[in-house]
């Protein structure tokens, strides 16, 4: 290969997205992956993830309209049905406010949305909550088959001449001017005119010899799933939506349809334990067992109380990873001396549903084009201590 483009390192979302954006513009674009695609050690993998409008903070929700028309548009173009409608419904205790956030939000954006009261949650979903909860339904909330989605961004990128490549690992970058960035691999050495790290949980590795460490912490993530009591009652086809449930300030449970494994339904408490992405199986110390013990101990509790319809034991376990920022808002910028690396981290366990934005913010970074959604609230600036 001559000179390249823009070389994106990292086929997660994030990633594909931005190369998709380039090859879309013609721009010569090679993706680089360093394990096998499509693999499950990042935060990509899987089968379901939440995609809604109701966000309650205004920075994403603006990203929201264009990322549907850009999942509609690419579950057209690519011929793979990866996205299904089932609503997304907001339930929290009255106290806590939530809900009631999130439906001022949906009248502020004008965003279809219905309240329910508890009578009519429990009869339409099966749920048992009194009137000390409150819940709003998003008839707009759908779920994304994770996997399907890289595939058909994947395809779609080769389709507009970009080049995908897997197993190959990015060792190192070398920026050697303003228009030119050396990408070393185990397998090439490249040039390309800019270079946009799309790492997940290992973006400090090629940072950190360029002087640049982010403050990123890295999570293992359990994702639990829980047997029917009766088959496919918490499926989309019997109108069963996916779901968040604000337990405590701060602290959130989240549930996907059962469409993904037949009788199970995916419900997890949002939490993680710090790991090495490297040594992510390696066996946890005693005292994470504990809270893991606690977490499920409430899940199971909630669980009781509030699906009957649902056992309350763990039926299966999966993983995940989760990179997060010290303010849980993503990390999009470029390095402060070398202007054409640029970098996405820290997409905190929400960057699923946005990530057709974000790659196109990415591609317009990369491309020196205008961007356009406003991105000083993602800047690295943000951290005094990396005050730059
Ligand atoms: C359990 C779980 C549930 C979630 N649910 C939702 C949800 O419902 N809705 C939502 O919007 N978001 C959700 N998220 C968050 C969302 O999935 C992530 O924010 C998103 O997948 C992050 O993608 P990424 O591309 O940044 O990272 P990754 O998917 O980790 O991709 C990074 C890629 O870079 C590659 N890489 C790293 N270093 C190199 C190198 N040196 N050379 C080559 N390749 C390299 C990695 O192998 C990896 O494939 C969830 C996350 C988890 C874990």
């Amino acid at each position: 290969m001559d000179e390249l483009d823009v070389i994106v390192v990292g086929a997660g979302i994030i990633g594909s997205w931005t190369a998709y954006h380039l090859a879309k513009r013609g721009r010569s674009t090679l993706l680089l992956e360093q394990f096998p695609l499509l693999h499950t050690r990042g935060s990509s993998h899987g089968h379901s993830r939440i995609l809604r409008k109701s966000y309650v903070d205004e920075h994403y929700a603006a990203m929201m309209p264009e990322a549907y028309k850009l999942w509609e548009h690419m579950e057209t173009s690519s011929g793979i049905p990866f996205m299904k409608t089932t609503g997304h419904l907001s339930i929290s205790k009255v106290k806590y406010g939530h809900v009631a956030k999130v439906r001022r939000w949906c009248e502020k954006l004008s965003i279809p949305h219905s309240t329910l009261d508890s009578q009519t949650l429990n009869t339409r979903v099966g749920l048992k909550f009194n009137d000390d909860y409150d819940a709003v339904i998003e008839p707009s909330g759908a779920v994304l088959n994770a996997d399907k989605c890289l595939m058909s961004i994947q395809s779609e990128i080769k389709r507009s001449g970009g080049v995908v490549r897997d197993q190959e690992k990015v060792l190192s970058i070398e920026p050697v001017n303003k228009d030119i960035v050396r990408v070393r691999t185990n397998k090439n050495v490249y040039k390309c005119r800019s270079v946009v790290l799309t790492c997940g949980p290992w973006a400090n590795e090629l940072l950190k010899p360029l002087d640049l460490q982010l403050p990123l912490t890295v999570g293992k993530v359990f994702v639990t799933y829980f047997k029917e009591r009766s088959v496919g009652a918490f499926s989309s086809n019997a109108g069963f939506p996916n779901l968040l449930c604000y337990v405590k300030e701060g602290n959130y449970m989240y549930g996907l349809p059962s469409d993904e494994y037949q009788g199970l339904f995916k419900f997890c408490y949002h939490h993680y334990f710090p790991i090495d992405p490297n040594e992510r199986d390696k066996p946890q110390p005693s005292q994470q067992n504990e809270i893991q013990r606690k977490k499920t101990e409430e899940l199971t509790k909630f669980i009781q109380n509030h699906f009957p319809l649902l056992e309350s034991e763990t039926s299966l376990v999966e993983t995940c990873i989760i990179t997060d920022s010290p303010d849980k808002d993503y990390i999009l910028d470029r390095h402060p001396t070398h202007r054409n690396v640029i970098f996405a981290a820290g997409m905190s366990g929400h960057a699923f549903k946005t990530s057709p934005v974000v790659g196109k913010i990415l591609a317009e970074m990369s491309c020196e084009e205008k961007v356009s959604y406003p991105i000083h609230h993602y800047s690295v600036r943000r951290f005094n201590k990396h005050k730059l």
